[in-house]
Order: C-alpha cells, then sequence, then structure tokens
C-alpha cells in the first residue's frame, strides 16, 4: 500500500514529545513490513539539513498566494532501508531559529496558521497527484499541525480519478491550533468548510476540528484515551464530535522503537544490560549518581523523571512528595523543560538536597536514556496521557514505572498488587485519585516493594519482558488504512 505520513516532526531529525518518536518509528515498522510509505514535513532547518539529496518535484502555490517548492529526498535507516521525506521549501515560513512552534520568549508564532495550513495543503495536493512520479492510497496525518489535510481532500476540486483514504490520529487532544476566525480566509477553503460542522470551533478557527471532522478514520494513541476523549471531562470541548464519529475512532498503543530503546544495545548506556542480566543496570545506576553528584548509594531507590514541566504531567504531586520520597531514602533524578514556576520549584529543590535531588533543566536526549537505564522508578503521574511513552522505556529498561491510572498509562502500566504480582502480570505501580495522597500511598507500595528483593527482581523481569515492539502497531494502521480506502 502507498502511504504519506504527515508530521511536523520526526525522530531522529526533529523532536520536541512524543509525536516524533512515532513519526520516526511507524514509518519505518511500515517500510520493514513492505508497505511503500512516504513522509511529508515542514521544511524546518533540522528537517532541511537531515533529508539526504533533496530535489524538488513540484512547485506549489499557497492559498494566500505565496509559491513554495516540494522536495523529494532520503532519510538513512540503521539496518533497513532509507525513508523517502517530502519537505516543504518555504523559508520565509519554516527558517527559523529554535523551537518549530514558538518563538525564543515561548510564544507562538504569529503565522502559525500559514505554517501549518501549508503542511496540510501541501499533503492534500500530493494526496491529488502534485507529484507525477508517486501518488498514496492513504494519507496518515498527525496532531493539530497537520489536521487540515483531510480536510483539504475533502473540499478539493482537483481529486484524481482514485479516491485516496485519509487517516487522522490525535497525539494529544488539548492542543487543538486554534486561531482567530479571520485566519478562516487565508485557507482558500469554501464557507462549506467554516461553521459548526466545520472548523469553527466556538467561534475560533480549530486545526483539530479539520482532522475529527473530516477523515475517513481517526485514531488516538491508546484504547483507553479513545474512550475518555469521548467523555466531556476529556473530551477538550469536542467530545460530542467525538462521540458522533465513535464508529470510526480507534486506539491504537504506540510501540516502542527497538533502534532507539533497547537496553542491551543503547550506545548511549555506559553498560549495557538485559532481562536477567542486571549487572550492568547497576553500573549505569553508579555512573549516573557520579555524574549528577547524587550520593554513590547502590540502594537508595532512585526515581527518575523525563518530562515536558507542564501542568498535564502532574508533576506538582512529585514537588508535593518529595520530602516523604526523601525521608525514606530515595533519590530524585530529573530531566526537563518547560513552566517556568516548576523549573524554578526544582531548581530549588535541588539545590537544598544536592545530594538526593539533581534537576537537569533542557532538552537531553543521552541524559534521558541514561535515566531511564540507571532509574529503580518512573514517575509519570500525569493527569492525563493520551499514550505516555516514558513509562514504556521505563518499563524497557527496568525502571519500575509508577503512574496515574489514565490514558495509555492505565493501557501499559499493571499495578503490583499481591494478585497481579502472583499472576506475573505486575510492572509497577498505579493510583487512581489524581490527588498527594494517591501519589503516596503509591510512592509507599514502591518503597515497600523494594525492600523485598526477590518481589522487586519479579516485578521488573515483568516489566522488562512486557512486549512493545511496533510490528503490532503497524499491523492494526495497516488494518485501518484498508477501512479508510473501503
Ligand atoms: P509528550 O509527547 O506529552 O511530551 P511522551 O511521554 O509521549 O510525552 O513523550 C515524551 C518524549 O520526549 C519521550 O521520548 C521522552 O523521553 C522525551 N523527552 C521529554 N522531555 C525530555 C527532555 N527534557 N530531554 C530529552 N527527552 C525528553
Amino acid at each position: 500500500m502507498k502511504i504519506l505520513q504527515v508530521s511536523a516532526e520526526l525522530f531522529p531529525l526533529l523532536k520536541t514529545g512524543g509525536l516524533a518518536d512515532v513519526a520516526g518509528a511507524l514509518p519505518r515498522a511500515l517500510l520493514a513490513a513492505g508497505q511503500d510509505v512516504r513522509v511529508l514535513l515542514p521544511g524546518f532547518p533540522a528537517i532541511r539539513d537531515g533529508v539526504a539529496d533533496a530535489v524538488q518535484v513540484a512547485e506549489l502555490e499557497a492559498p494566500w498566494g505565496e509559491r513554495a517548492r516540494l522536495r523529494l529526498g532520503r532519510i538513512g535507516t540503521e539496518g533497513g532501508p532509507d525513508l523517502r521525506a517530502y519537505w516543504i521549501d518555504a523559508p520565509w515560513l519554516y527558517d527559523r531559529p529554535g523551537n518549530p512552534y514558538e518563538d525564543a520568549q515561548r510564544q507562538p508564532y504569529q503565522d502559525n496558521h500559514r505554517r501549518f495550513a501549508l503542511l496540510g495543503f501541501a499533503a492534500a495536493r500530493i494526496a491529488h497527484g502534485l507529484d507525477p512520479g508517486w501518488q498514496p492510497q492513504v494519507l496518515h496525518a498527525h496532531d493539530w499541525h497537520a489536521a487540515l489535510a483531510p480536510a483539504y481532500m475533502a473540499f478539493s476540486p482537483r481529486r484524481g480519478p482514485q479516491r485516496v483514504g485519509s487517516v487522522f490520529t490525535v497525539h494529544n487532544l488539548a492542543y487543538q491550533g486554534l486561531f482567530a476566525p479571520w485566519h478562516f480566509a487565508d485557507l482558500g477553503l469554501p464557507a462549506a468548510a467554516w461553521g459548526i460542522d466545520g472548523l469553527e470551533y466556538h467561534g475560533q478557527l480549530s486545526f483539530m476540528k479539520g482532522g475529527l471532522g473530516f477523515a475517513d478514520r481517526i485514531t488516538t494513541v491508546s484504547p483507553t484515551y479513545a474512550r475518555e476523549i469521548q467523555t466531556p471531562e476529556q473530551g477538550c470541548g469536542l467530545d460530542g464530535l467525538l462521540r458522533r464519529r465513535a464508529g470510526v475512532l480507534s486506539g491504537i498503543l504506540n510501540g516502542v522503537d527497538d533502534q532507539v530503546w533497547n537496553p542491551a544495545t543503547d550506545a548511549l548506556l555506559p553498560h549495557p544490560f538485559e532481562p536477567g542480566q542486571l549487572a550492568g543496570k547497576m553500573r549505569c545506576k553508579a555512573a549516573l549518581q557520579t555524574q549528577l553528584g547524587l550520593a554513590p548509594e547502590a540502594l537508595a531507590p532512585l526515581f527518575v523523571v523525563v518530562s515536558r514541566l507542564t501542568e498535564q504531567k502532574g508533576l506538582h504531586l512529585v514537588l508535593g512528595g518529595l520530602d516523604a520520597l526523601l525521608a525514606q531514602g530515595g533519590q530524585l533524578a530529573l530531566l526537563g523543560s518547560g513552566d517556568a514556576w516548576l523549573e524554578q520549584a526544582f531548581r530549588e529543590r535541588a539545590a537544598a538536597a544536592p545530594r538526593s535531588v539533581s534537576v537537569t533543566l533542557g532538552y537531553n536526549e543521552p541524559l534521558a536514556h541514561r535515566l531511564f537505564g540507571a532509574g529503580d522508578v518512573t514517575l509519570v503521574p500525569s493527569l492525563f496521557e493520551p499514550c505516555g511513552l516514558t513509562q514504556m522505556y521505563g518499563l524497557k529498561y527496568g525502571s519500575l514505572p509508577l503512574v496515574h491510572r489514565v490514558g495509555g498509562l492505565a493501557d501499559t502500566v499493571v499495578d503490583a498488587t499481591l494478585e497481579d504480582m502472583a499472576d506475573g502480570r505486575a510492572t509497577g505501580f498505579c493510583f487512581e485519585t489524581f490527588d498527594a495522597e494517591g501519589f503516596a500511598r503509591a510512592l509507599r507500595r514502591a518503597f515497600a516493594l523494594y525492600r523485598r528483593p526477590a518481589d522487586w527482581d519479579a516485578v521488573r523481569a515483568s516489566a522488562m519482558g512486557r512486549p512493545a515492539d511496533w510490528r503490532g502497531a503497524a499491523a492494526r494502521y495497516l488494518d485501518i488504512y484498508a477501512q479508510a480506502l473501503a
């Protein structure tokens, strides 16, 4: 099947969160399954520089009149075929330093509606034959950045004889791409695309509704989140639309990219390890304690956090529970960046107890790997979590996840209750109520289990053995593509 994946980020070229991991791994899993898959990305500097041998395949005129070029090159893949990648050459929109979405003051760029409308527009044009050398059968758009693609396809006058299916995946419903209504005029869509059945959302322009309203199939990144977003509590105002489209909505759990996240082969770890052979993990812990200036105590349970520092991630619970964590003999190592108040609060805690608390602000891929490699527990107390990848990395690296039981966290972590431990199913610690007490109780369970090494080892073996490769997820997406084509 010929498939075009459309996203704003793609690991390893450009990553701000889990979207990039998925956008990097899914095409490669589809290639490995023998599919003819290509990707389309905005021409951000990191994309432009990371796609090799790019040649111009077409020109296109944006709906507001500017002319851009479509280029096609390849992204090398270790141990597999190259991935063919289109990128949109429009430097006045994309050639800006730093974050792809925000300026240096962390404000969204004023012209984001144009920057990402062009992504959806170019995707729809490719779907309808812009590249004479290749046309997809299915277009798969990810998140609000690419969400106008299905809308452009639905309203395109240039549709060819072949019907092209469209699939839209929600990676996080909280980020919707909302803009002032007058920007609708820039999009070149007919008036019929406005209104409650179109892109209007309480008087604003919603990119997300382009995907939710017009794609043939909608997916999100875990079965539980697929149910949650149909409720008023978690629907971010779009639950009504999602309930109406429930028949074409499904949840497919993300996988873990074994090429990138495998403790037996991870070159970013100082020592490799694997299930049943954990000497390397202990050495990773000792090395990290030294690197971060933590007390070199092999038996102090090490809790790690690798996260965007935003309200979604529930990190105020970690701050609130930190005294209890330290009082029970634990250590905390956090890597993250985001909201200024959270950065400041964690920085102060590290300054007050540098031998027990380490805080690294910023984005640091090698350190993220070393934290999972060294950690005993990975904290993911998110208020909501569409899928969550860090708990899956924690599982695979034997750093047992401690999570709020929502979304993909509920689908990937089994609480260490006596019965689930007896059945060999337990893989971590879950709490139900999103408050200090719920978090504190889960923390106490983690400490209690840690004091029972044989049980800890058994739970850790189950966690590390949990199957999580992309092959299964890719097969499920292929089913969805077939439905979108039908
Ligand atoms: P989200 O997409 O909401 O940020 P996920 O858990 O789905 O959350 O994915 C987060 C991804 O970003 C993971 O790959 C995680 O390791 C990575 N990550 C988050 N913060 C950092 C950071 N400060 N440095 C390096 N990697 C990070």
